[in-house]
């Protein structure tokens, strides 16, 4: 672990983590002994995830892992926002949840459950590991109206739309995505829609009042009247409630590095009465982590338009959903992603492999082992080395794809004790969160494949006999068969699956 790690002949690598408040890679060290506080922005339930939303929690579940790996004790936090966020991430717009919910004529009560249960879905199928807690934004209400009470009378005022944050009264507003527009030319905020009343551009509602004569489904008493919490508001108060400020690491997409966390970070100062960024734990976080974007070859990822890729959309195609998780270890967080079909399908056959592989060891394994437990029963000269590789790789910002060449190696490593050579794979499995699937769950039917699989074994026993027998026309006959309802047989493969769905 970071600190007070034992002594022992290999290298110690330090965990380091890219800043995106500094713009640099640091040292971890945890703002209290042998813990990591993690806080990631969670999905805004109005509609179902799609892959790009799963592949900011893979990268924060994989995050939590190494820090587990390291050895810290880890608290995770993350958020389901069922209020506040607006169609227009500034502050724009129409509350994302009313709009759902008026276009399905439902309640957003309803809503977000439906939506909630289907994000806890991806998350369980992704082998996403669960947060010590899940905090839903409208039971913290009555927190965030008394932050907002707090900060109001330095830092606030009131238009007839709501209460305004007033983003001159804090040090440094906006060096998180100021970093940004320096080096590329788009200002964020110069896209923010005026507010009649605004002091300054970035200023945002933190409370947003009923507008009179409406009634919204969503709607609470404050000293500014009726209305609901503005969404930055949500996340200031839920991480500082439960993990305390300063906490260690907070996490989202690249897009929230523009509007969303500086506007949670100024609040933050305003709450903390905290001076200047040049100390980041003024922020309200040390660290700042944003994972880079999966895109479509046709560009951004989007809900609305062409096919909405969601993780139950490559599972109705046959593709396992561990698939989609190997697909984004082979990436760096902070790389963007380009989907496609093939690469998912390229992963998945990596993924096969590997697990293939690694199926004799499958009762030895050992799950969530830490780097230190693992060197303490690790000592073979072939595999210390890998521990140490493994380590170097994960330490060094996450580096999956380079970890993940070396949990191959070890997979491969001939003549070695399997008691320690299983320790060892079952504990790499476990820090990228690949679990040893059994191979059967991989033959995934696709939605609307013309043959059950039944018939499939059946068809494949038949044409075993018929080989046995040497009658080799009624053999082949039988391959076409199955190869017309779409079933490819795959005589000689070297992970003996026997026949998959083309
Ligand atoms: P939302 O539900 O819109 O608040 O988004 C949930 C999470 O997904 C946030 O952390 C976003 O930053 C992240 N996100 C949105 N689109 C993508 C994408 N295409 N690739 C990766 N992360 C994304
Ligand atoms: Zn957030």
């Amino acid at each position: 672990m970071g600190t007070g790690a034992p002594m022992t002949e290999t290298a110690d690598h330090p965990l380091t983590l890219f800043n995106s408040l500094t713009r640099s890679a640091e040292p971890f060290v945890p703002v209290h002994a042998d813990e990591a506080r993690v806080y990631s922005c969670g999905p805004t339930v109005y509609n179902y995830p799609h892959i790009g939303n799963m592949r900011a929690y893979v990268f924060a579940d994989t995050l939590g892992r190494v820090l587990t790996w390291k050895g810290y004790d880890l608290t995770h936090v993350i958020n389901i926002t069922d209020v506040g966020h607006l169609t227009d991430d500034a502050d724009a717009g129409e509350d994302k949840m009313e709009k759902m919910a008026a276009a399905k004529a439902q309640s957003i009560w309803d809503i977000a459950r439906h939506y909630t249960e289907a994000y806890w879905a991806d998350v369980k199928a992704l082998n996403i590991r669960q947060p010590a807690k899940w905090t839903i934004a409208t039971d913290y209400i009555d927190e965030m109206l008394e932050f907002a009470k707090q900060i109001a009378p330095k830092h606030c005022y009131e238009l007839d739309s709501g209460l305004y944050f007033d983003v001159s009264t804090v040090a440094d507003y906006g060096r998180l995505a100021r970093a940004v527009t320096e080096e590329g030319p788009e200002n964020e905020h110069a896209r923010i829609e005026a507010v009649d009343g605004k002091r300054n551009a970035a200023d945002f509602a933190i409370w947003r009042k009923t507008p009179v004569g409406e009634k919204r489904q969503m709607e609470w008493d404050s000293p500014w009247g009726k209305g609901a919490p503005g969404w930055h508001l949500e996340c200031s108060v839920m991480s500082g409630k439960v993990l305390g400020f300063p906490f260690d690491i907070h996490t989202g997409g690249i897009d929230h590095r523009e509007i969303h966390h500086p506007n949670e970070i100024a609040q933050n100062q305003a709450f903390c009465e905290c001076g200047a960024l040049s100390d980041a734990a003024n922020s309200g976080a040390n660290v700042w982590m944003h994972n880079n974007f999966l895109v479509e070859r046709s560009g951004k990822m989007s809900k609305s338009s062409g096919e909405f890729l969601r993780l139950q959309l490559l599972i109705d195609k046959g593709y396992h959903p561990l698939a989609y998780r190997m697909l984004c270890l082979q990436a760096h967080y902070r790389s963007e992603l380009e989907f496609s079909w093939e690469g998912l399908g390229a992963a998945l056959v990596r993924l096969k492999r590997l697990l293939g592989s690694a199926r004799n060891l499958l009762e030895l394994v050992t799950d969530g082992a830490t780097l230190d437990s693992v060197r303490a029963t690790v000592t073979h000269q072939k595999l210390t080395p890998l521990v140490d590789k493994f380590d170097a790789a994960l330490s060094d910002d996450l580096n999956t794809a380079v970890a993940l060449t070396v949990l191959e190696e070890a997979v491969a490593v001939k003549k070695v004790d399997q008691e320690q050579k299983a320790s060892l794979v079952g504990a790499m499995l476990s820090a990228l969160g690949l679990p040893l699937v059994p191979r059967e769950e991989f033959r995934i039917r696709p939605k609307g494949a013309v043959v059950e699989e039944s018939e499939i074994e059946d068809a494949m026993e038949r044409r075993k006999a018929a080989r046995a027998e040497k009658d080799f026309a009624a053999s082949d006959a039988i391959r076409d068969e199955l190869a017309a309802k779409g079933v490819e047989v795959m005589d000689g493969d070297p992970l003996g699956w026997e026949w998959r769905l083309s």
